[in-house]
């Protein structure tokens, strides 16, 4: 099925979710090229989700809504000036920032939020990600004095890892909860939801297992939805570009502006928002882009590694 594979390397510009690289796998198929890039705190089980994704985008497109989707500037967890700047030059009207930073005190957050929404102005929309990193008396503390500092918080993603603890921090502030680690890492992804845990769900395409699955876990959940990255390169961007592009609602910019975290991209001219909005394409890599991002990873040694998490992933495949 597959004419390519590539395991690719590329730097980020700031540290993110632990890492200053992104790796992964790149493929060809009849429709083109994907990609599988589960993080390495993924085992072969969660993995499959995101090789089923790759391979749904491989062999085939979907059909699509809109050609263009709003989406929004993700702010890593950077001192405020830098915040600022970053929001400042995005173009982009609604601004993710990354809290609760390991390392990081508090009031690093209140200044990041607040420089944000210097940055944007009044009008503009500031949420926030924690990451599942406060238990709920915490969250219940943090989140509103974040969302003082913002001017009104749009939504808080994620507070605390336990369905149990969103629920109860849902039910102590006013601010919306959005699921993501609830969603994409649970057995069922509509528990939370059912238990009343989260306002807003967080759909990731390759954790989710591709397009369709989250169009039909989106018609399932019964409460909006928002389309994030798993900060992929631009030839994975494209499939959570085309979720964008075919869910019937689209009531918040997408997270899918994360193009600008990698300092290197494998296509000539990455997934960048124009005027806050994302145009819907396809790119294809440019050969000597992935082969700097092939050589990357060669010369990392990570390269066996990646193939042997492929072959574990498409095993069953007939
Ligand atoms: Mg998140």
């Amino acid at each position: 099925m597959l004419s390519d594979t590539v395991v690719y390397r590329v730097p980020l510009t700031t540290r993110f979710r632990g890492l200053d690289w992104r790796d992964g796998v790149l493929v060809r198929g009849p429709a083109g090229w994907a990609e599988f890039s589960p993080f390495w705190d993924y085992d072969d089980d969660a993995a499959r989700a995101w090789w089923r994704a790759a391979r749904e985008w491989a062999e085939g497109d979907v059909p699509r809504r809109r050609g263009s989707v709003p989406v929004n500037v993700t702010v890593p967890a950077v001192g405020p000036e830098e915040a600022h700047r970053i929001v400042a030059s995005s173009g982009c009207t609604t601004a993710k920032v990354k809290v609760a930073e390991r390392g990081q005190a508090p009031e690093e957050d209140v200044e990041r939020v607040a420089a944000v929404r210097d940055a944007l102005g009044p009008g503009g929309r500031v949420r926030v990600d924690a990451n599942a990193a406060w238990d709920a008396d915490t969250a219940v503390a943090r989140i509103r004095a974040l969302d003082r500092a913002a001017g009104g918080l749009e939504y808080v993603e994620q507070p605390c890892r336990e369905v149990a603890d969103l629920v109860a921090v849902r039910r102590r502030v006013d601010v919306p909860i959005a699921a993501d680690e609830a969603v994409r890492l649970a057995a069922d992804p509509t528990a939370a939801v059912r238990a009343g845990a989260c306002d807003v769900v967080v759909l990731k395409v390759q954790p989710l297992g591709g397009v369709r699955a989250c169009l039909e876990l989106a018609e399932r959940v019964g409460v909006p939805v928002v389309v994030s990255s798993a900060l992929e390169t631009s030839v994975g961007l494209a499939q959570g570009l085309a979720l964008a592009a075919a869910l019937p609602e689209l009531p918040y910019a997408c997270g899918l502006a994360t193009a600008r975290l990698l300092a290197e991209d494998v296509v000539a001219e990455p997934l960048l928002p124009v005027g806050g909005r994302l145009a819907v394409r396809r790119p294809d890599p440019d050969p000597a882009r992935l082969a700097r991002a092939a050589d990357a990873a060669a010369a990392a040694g990570i390269t066996e590694r990646w193939l042997a998490r492929l072959r574990a992933v498409t095993k069953e495949d007939s």
